[in-house]
């Protein structure tokens, strides 16, 4: 791709700063432009885990730093991450900080932001696709449909210390949130799905799991509630992976594959007018 190709006005990455910038979850084509344009410019990419390694490729002249964490690991190494971003940009470099989906959701990005700011390091972010959004759709799963809900609750299925976090009600969750997307779930599911149950939802109610979401390693799990963990251990599903729990899951059976599902209406609400 030729510099050319990318609009005129995106900013000049400039030496010293940092720009904290999501990748969105897998699939490079789901970078925004900004992304594209700091890939470009950077002296050096600080890439996570969850960052897809071909991703990379679009920053052949920067230096590649690892900073990757995975989910359990003690969270102490953040606060190392965040000063080497500090030491980066006050060597002069243009520091791409690439971290997976959004920078701002379960992600640390405000962690670094403020450190970044206490050490008076300019700074930029740029959004990306959350995979609770965006890896959804590519299970062809809407995170809203209008039959369905008009809320959607994030949580996060661990806290710091890697356990269920305490903090969350999952009694208020349960009540209130028509469809609920779990992020880093996949170790504590057993208990939220019991929680979820043990709140009142029925163990009936569509679920699905959707491990290395926009990549080509996509493996999506539709099931129950009350099945998840079983059918998660039977199919050896392991981390990253999205949890959804909720009704709009069963548009998957026409999104997935929407060539061969025309006469699917699996929410039984689609309106004539819709069709013709
Ligand atoms: N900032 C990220 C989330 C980081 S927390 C974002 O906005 O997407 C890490 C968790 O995100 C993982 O445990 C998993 O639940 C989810 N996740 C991130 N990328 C994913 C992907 N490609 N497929 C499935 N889940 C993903």
């Amino acid at each position: 791709m030729s510099e050319s190709t990318l609009p005129a006005g995106l900013p000049v990455f400039q030496p010293g700063w940092v720009w904290l910038c999501g990748a969105g979850p897998g699939d490079p084509g789901l970078l925004t432009l900004h992304a594209l344009n700091g890939l470009r410019q950077a002296d050096v990419v600080v890439y996570d885990a969850l960052v897809d390694t071909t991703i990379l490729d679009l920053a052949p002249g920067a230096e590649h730093i690892y900073a990757g964490k995975r989910g359990g690991k003690p969270s102490a190494k953040q606060r190392d991450i965040s000063l080497r971003l500090v030491e980066l940009a006050r060597a002069g470099k243009r520091v791409l900080r690439l971290k997976g989906g959004d920078p701002f959701v379960f992600g640390r990005g405000g962690e670094e932001a403020q450190t970044l700011v206490a050490h008076r390091v300019p700074v930029r972010v740029i959004p990306g696709v959350t995979a609770g959004i965006g890896g959804l759709a590519y299970a062809g799963i809407p995170v809203t449909h209008r039959d369905v809900n008009q809320s959607v609750t994030f949580v996060t299925g661990h806290d710091q210390s890697g356990e269920a976090p305490s903090a969350l009600d999952w009694d208020a969750i349960a009540r209130g949130s028509q469809v609920i997307v779990i992020y880093m779930g996949m170790k504590h599911v057993g208990r939220i799905a019991a929680s979820l149950i043990g709140a009142g939802r029925s163990g009936d109610e569509p679920c699905a799991v959707v491990c290395e979401a926009a990549t080509p390693r996509q493996r999506v799990l539709e099931t129950t509630l009350a099945r998840l963990e079983a059918d998660i251990d039977a199919a050896g599903l392991e981390p990253p992976a999205i949890l959804c729990v909720g009704r709009t899951v069963l548009l998957r059976q026409v999104l997935a594959e929407p060539w061969e599902a025309a006469d699917a209406d699996p929410l039984g609400t689609r309106r004539l007018s819709d069709a013709g």
